[in-house]
């Protein structure tokens, strides 16, 4: 079985005011951060006899842009230690705009980054203005193109819509300007207000009002059109890839496929077990400092949980395969949901392609409504409450992939 791993980097230059990602302004402490990373997974690795094999890197964050070459490479020379990387494993660093180069992108090009993937948001200074981003649209332009001239030929780009008093005509503007730089990968991911951000008391004072239902709706439909004319192709509810360039690594959580964490924050799924670092980095630093594991919880999945979980993810990205559904949980889901399946597949929200079941552009735009209603047939089938992975989490964006709108 081939692994990810994810290494999440809890530094920012400035916090932007919607995140809810993990990360502070104390870049200072970076140099010590590294060398207790290394030290955790040193740590980790002594849990287990087994050294895995593993296909994806990923270091989200934060800005993992932040970190040098050569903290980067000491990262990885430790992983190499403990873990076997097979050839040509993809391997992605998110970065931000206001903080590349062409040098700092080439250095990472020649340890082995081979994708890089740049929160762009916006090409309108008002709207990054807005979001408290640190870049320009200018600086994103040139990201890219650095990063092309580097050598990276899989580049992705986050876009944000939905946000407040957003036109169509300005995420016109943005999609096109996305499009024009030629990447192959690039994520659409409308606002969200999650709690404990400034911009979630902003809205909760009523200082800032959410686009209109109806307006987040076109924005939504104008993105698949234009991304799918040009050859994207969507593969989750806010992704889109061509000529193949999937996210691999992202594709491991949708698919439930295992992986492992190391940074605060962090959580992995390994050997059906769930796990959860501790979130600050001061307690992080204590426990490694301690020679103890940052982990604050775990969690073994029951094959109930897990089949819930493959339900939810598979309708939110590439599909549940029904073989293999029933193969793994004894279900032959088909038969369990077949009234709806017949409304949504009249109603183009889901369609069934080679055994795949899968949600069609307006079944992802839909997508809550659909996992809720085959969550709840399952729970009768299986006699047993799904957990829900909200309940579970510090929150579900956190649960997903830790990359998206950094
Ligand atoms: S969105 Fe990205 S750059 Fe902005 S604070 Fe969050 S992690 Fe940092």
């Amino acid at each position: 079985m081939h692994r990810g791993i994810y290494i999440h980097i809890p530094f920012c230059h400035k916090k932007c005011s919607y995140c809810d990602f993990y990360s502070i302004e104390k870049v200072s402490q970076i140099d010590d951060f590294v060398l207790l990373l290394c030290k955790e997974i040193a740590l980790w690795s002594q849990t287990t006899d087994q050294k895995f094999l593993i296909d994806t890197l990923f270091f989200g964050g934060g800005t993992p842009s932040l970190l040098s070459a050569a903290h980067i490479k000491s990262i990885f020379s430790t992983l190499q230690q403990y873990f076997e990387f097979v050839p040509n494993f993809e391997w992605t660093m998110e970065c931000n705009p206001g903080t590349v180069s062409v040098e700092s992108l080439s250095s990472y090009r020649q340890i082995g980054v081979n994708r890089v993937s740049f929160g762009v948001q916006s090409f309108h200074q008002h709207e990054l203005d807005f979001l408290e981003r640190i870049h320009s649209p200018e600086q994103a332009k040139q990201a890219v193109q650095f990063a092309k001239d580097a050598g990276f030929t899989l580049i992705s780009i986050d876009l944000m819509y939905a946000l407040p008093n957003q036109t169509l005509e300005s995420w016109k503007e943005t999609l096109l300007q996305a499009i024009e730089l030629g990447t192959t990968h690039i994520s659409a991911y409308s606002l969200i207000y999650e709690e404990g951000t400034p911009l979630y008391v902003q809205y909760s004072k009523g200082a800032v009002v959410p686009i209109d239902e109806d307006i987040d709706v076109q924005l939504y439909d104008y993105a698949h059109d234009e991304l799918t004319k040009v050859g994207f192709v969507q593969y989750e509810v806010s992704n889109y890839a061509k000529n193949g360039d999937l996210c691999k690594h992202n594709l491991k959580y949708w698919n439930s496929e295992e992986y492992i964490s190391f940074g605060p924050s962090a959580h992995g799924y390994v050997q059906g077990t769930r796990y959860w670092n501790v979130r600050a980095l001061s307690s992080y630093i204590d426990k490694i400092t301690s020679g103890v594991l940052p982990v604050i919880n775990k969690e073994i999945l029951t094959k109930e949980q897990r089949c819930f979980e493959k339900a939810f993810l598979g309708l939110r990205s590439t599909g549940i395969s029904l073989s293999d559904f029933e193969e793994e949980f004894g279900i032959n889901l088909l038969e369990v949901i077949e009234t709806d399946v017949k409304l949504w597949e009249k109603e183009k929200l889901i369609e069934i392609h080679n055994g795949i079941l899968r949600s069609t552009s307006l079944g992802y735009q839909l997508n809550d409504a659909i996992s809720l209603k085959v969550i709840s047939i399952l729970e009768k089938v299986l006699q047993t409450e799904w957990v829900g992975i909200e309940a579970e989490m510090p929150s579900l964006s956190e649960y997903l992939p830790l990359n998206i709108i950094s």
